[in-house]
């Protein structure tokens, strides 16, 4: 008996994307199973229901995801989503473990296996599958796109009848998928691009991108290839060296972070003072808290002359290729679990069983157990 996967209309205000596109759906039919959808699911990505072949459409979000034997989602799971499912239901998408016990509760409660994508283990193998990256690389993009937009300047240095234009200097903080991305943007627009972070072993990818690595002396290179807290006097020494620094650029986007804390505050109120009016900040740490101490996350502030845009869901703004790639992304993930068209859970697997948030009636995902349940 074939599975039915399904997909219904994301209803987060800001949200664009979706995680089922007809490319995708078009595959899941050639693994054997049966794909249904809400009616208008990619109306605000601007895919009609017409370009998805071979599927059902369902007229209510509530009718699909009860007979959804796998629901893909971008956003978490709203209340009513939860309940409209069917015990022992799957749900995959993000599910923002931290954010929400109440949800994770409700999730344990009605036996849901829910896969949270976030959590996926950052091997080799799991590259195809890692919607971290791919919607980073989306964020990094509009980032640059939206500084370039607010900034006053050109970026690029121009030799015109009235004269010559310096390039914009631009400073990316934080040079994982996101910044790297920011800074390769910026560098095609013609920016004057540096690049800071305290994985010292970034150096390289950032000067492989035509960029200069801004050496301020500090490292903090914590576990699995991800960066770990600064203590007091590291933290210190960084700002002094970087407030100096960043009163000559135009431009800055943060995208530093540190996996399950709040984004670590790197540029404070008294730097952004040093800073020359007319600058552009984009935190792109923005949804997690910030980078800088002035961002308002969702909001632009204007502070001693000096911009401070605090977007949020920057994938979304792309999201039309921010959805190929999310919805590829699942693709991959689902295809570990889907055997002539029926359902395989290998718990075996580092994959699926690393990815998996609840199952049976259990909180799987162990810092969020102890978190909700108690050791
Ligand atoms: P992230 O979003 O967790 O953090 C963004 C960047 O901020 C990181 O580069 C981090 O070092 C940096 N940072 C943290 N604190 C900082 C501070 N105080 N000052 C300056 N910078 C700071 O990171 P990410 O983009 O998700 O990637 C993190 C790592 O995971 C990288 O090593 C990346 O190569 C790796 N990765 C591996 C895979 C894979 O193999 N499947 C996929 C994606 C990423």
């Amino acid at each position: 008996m074939p599975i039915t996967v399904a997909a219904v209309r994301e209803n987060a205000p800001h949200e664009r994307r979706l995680a089922l596109t007809p490319e995708v759906a078009k595959k899941l039919k050639a693994l054997g199973v049966e794909v249904l959808l809400e009616r208008g699911i990619g109306e605000r990505t601007h895919v009609p229901d017409a370009l998805y072949q071979g599927v059902e459409i369902g007229d209510t979000a509530a009718a699909v995801i009860a007979r959804a034997d796998v629901l893909l989602k971008v956003q978490p799971p709203r209340p009513e989503e939860i309940a409209a499912l069917r015990e022992g239901a799957v749900v995959i998408g993000f599910m923002a473990p931290h954010a929400d016990d109440d949800r994770v509760r409700a999730l344990r409660d009605r036996r849901i296996t829910a896969f949270a994508m976030e959590l996926l283990p950052r091997t080799t193998r799991a590259q195809a599958m890692d919607v971290l990256s791919s919607q980073a690389g989306m964020a990094g993009y509009k980032a640059v796109l939206i500084a370039a937009q607010v900034c006053g300047k050109f970026f690029p240095m121009l030799t015109t009848a009235a004269g010559t234009i310096r390039p914009s200097r631009v400073l990316v903080i934080g040079a994982g998928v996101a910044g790297l991305q920011a800074i390769a943007t910026a560098r095609r627009l013609g920016a004057q691009v540096e690049g800071f972070d305290v994985r010292p072993e970034v150096r390289e990818q950032i000067e492989s991108l035509g960029a200069k690595f801004l050496d301020l002396g500090v490292t903090a290179a914590g576990s699995g290839g991800y960066a770990r807290e600064l203590t007091a006097e590291e933290r210190a020494e960084q700002q002094r060296r970087l407030a100096e620094h960043i009163k000559s650029v135009d431009v800055i986007i943060t995208t530093a972070a540190v996996p399950g804390r709040p984004a670590p505050k790197i540029i404070s109120a008294s730097m952004v003072g040093g800073m020359k009016a007319g600058s552009v900040i984009v935190d792109v740490a923005a949804e997690t808290g910030g980078n800088c101490e002035l961002t308002r996350p969702g909001e632009t502030v204007e502070s001693g002359g000096v911009t401070v845009v605090g977007p949020l869901n920057l994938p979304s703004m792309g999201a039309i290729h921010a959805s190929e790639m999310y919805a590829r992304n699942l693709f991959n993930f689902l295809s570990l679990m889907i055997r002539d068209g029926a359902l395989h859970l290998d718990w075996e697997d580092d994959l699926v069983a690393g990815t998996c948030l609840t199952h049976g009636g259990e909180i799987r995902h162990a810092a969020t157990q102890q978190r909700i349940e108690g050791a």
